[in-house]
Formats: C-alpha cells, structure tokens, sequence
C-alpha cells in the first residue's frame, strides 16, 4: 500500500528529554490510524513535527515521497496536510456557513479580492461540505450559539474545506460528552471512507480508538511500543503494562470482567 505521510527516524529532545525517539510511521492512503499513549508520551510533539511547527530534532516527515521536514506549517498545510480542532480559528461573530465560505476562499486564495461579498461566494460549496458533516440545518446560525459538539463538527467541514490530503487531529474529542465523542469519530470514520482522506488522530477514550481505528500505534516515553489492530493492541503485555495504574486499555466493561 502507498503511503500518504510517512515519518523516517523522527526524533525530538527538549534538554535532557527525548519526547520523541526514533519514531518511524506510515499512514496509507484511506486510513484512519490513531497514536495513542499515556501522558506526556510525545504524542502532541509528533503531530507538531508533523505539522510544521516544531522542528525535529532527527529524522524526516515524507509527504507523498516528498520530504517536508522543516517546512513551515503555513506550507506544510498548503501541501495538503490539514489540521482540526486544536488550532481551527472560527470567527463567532460569523454564521456557520460564512465560516466554511472563509475557508474556502482562503482555499481558493481569492479572499482579499471579495471580501466584500463573503457571503455569496462558495456558498454551494459550504453547503455541501456542511451536509456532509450533517450541520447543513444549522448553516445561518450564528456560532457563538452552537453547541460544542456542532462546533466541532464545523470545524471539520472547516478542515475539509482545504482538501486536504491528510487530517491530523490531535485530541479532537477532548471536552466532549462520551456520546458527542463516538458520534464525531463515526463522522470522521464516515469521511474517511467516503472522501479517501487519510486521518491520524490521538484520542484518550478506548473505546473510541478500538471502535472506529484502523490501526494503531503506541506511543511510551517517546518510543513505538507497538503497533497493529484493535485485538493485537488490547492484548499486547507491553501495551498493558504500559497503562497500568495510568487506567486499563480494557473499555470499562471489559476490565470488570479482565
Ligand atoms: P503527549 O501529547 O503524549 O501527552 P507531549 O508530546 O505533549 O506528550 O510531551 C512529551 C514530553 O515532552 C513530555 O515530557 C513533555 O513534558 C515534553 N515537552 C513537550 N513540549 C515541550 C517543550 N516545548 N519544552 C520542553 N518539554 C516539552
Ligand atoms: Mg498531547
């Protein structure tokens, strides 16, 4: 299978820290991979050096055969490696669909040129991406009003407005009501499939990584400890160990039974 974005050796210390150690990964095209690890296992590094913003301190981040290592993240994005959630700006003084029209224009590179006529240009366009994310009926309310879980569904159709080859979302549930966090990975999943996005994410709830992932990778203390399916990860005595006293990579219904 092809790789859309590959790491090759990524390392990076901050003093005597190694938050990221020799971490080689490939995300194929369609798929929809998680990294997962405890606290402070240099997951958020690796998305940052994936994404422009912190440069490694070794090793190479492969776009497509291209090496982009270093790039900034303005060009890493215009690569077509987009981003959710951590860093979306959404204007809430706007409606939801003048947000994702922005986006497109940003996209289309023409904002300076209409600005003053935002709100009819794309406007098909975001409609369609806003049906996609399933927030069309909310397209004329303003986002200051929207529930948090619609927001991040906005932000998505914000992502997907740059069509993006690759989605990196680094904790995109965080702050979610355990329901709201299943539904915005069933949409994410859905948009895998359909769009033939690649997605890399991180997520805390187990339940969510072994529902809806691929694959998945773990992270300790910098390094790959492991890799493979939802089953290969929940029985794998490293991964165990690793989450032990930290939580269990059980859901909770299983480790009642564990
Ligand atoms: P995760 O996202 O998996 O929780 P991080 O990538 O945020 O982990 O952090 C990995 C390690 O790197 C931690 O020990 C953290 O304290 C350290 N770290 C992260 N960013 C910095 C920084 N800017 N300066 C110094 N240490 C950092
Ligand atoms: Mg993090």
């Amino acid at each position: 299978m092809t790789a859309v974005l590959e790491t090759m050796g990524l390392t990076r210390a901050f003093g005597a820290i190694v938050a990221v150690d020799d971490v080689s990964l490939r995300l194929q095209k369609g798929e929809l991979l998680a990294l997962i690890g405890p606290n402070g296992a240099g997951k958020s590094t690796c998305f940052n050096m994936l994404m422009g913003q912190l440069k490694p301190t070794m090793g190479n981040v492969i776009l497509e055969g291209e090496t982009i290592t270093g790039m900034k993240p303005r060009d890493v994005w215009r690569k077509g490696v987009g981003r959710t959630f951590q860093i979306t700006a959404t204007y809430s003084s706007m409606t939801v669909i003048e947000n994702v029209q922005m986006a497109l224009m940003s996209h289309h590179r023409d904002i300076m040129r209409v600005m003053p006529y935002a709100h009819k240009r794309y406007r098909d366009e975001a409609l369609a991406l806003l049906e996609l994310v399933s927030m069309a009926d909310q397209a004329d309310r303003h986002c200051a009003v929207l529930a948090y879980g619609d927001l991040k569904r906005m932000e998505l159709a914000i992502a997907l407005a740059h069509s993006p080859k690759v989605l990196l979302m680094d904790e995109p549930t965080a702050g979610m009501a355990p329901k709201e966090r299943v539904a915005l990975m069933k949409l994410t999943s859905d948009i895998v499939a359909g769009q033939g996005v690649s997605v890399l994410f991180t997520e805390h709830d187990m339940d969510v990584v072994f529902a809806h992932a691929h694959r998945i990778m773990v992270l300790n203390r910098g390094a790959l400890i492991a890799q493979g399916n939802a089953s290969e990860i929940r029985n794998n005595a490293k991964v165990q160990e690793v989450y032990l006293g930290g939580g269990t990579v059980l859901s909770d219904g299983e480790a009642a039974h564990a």
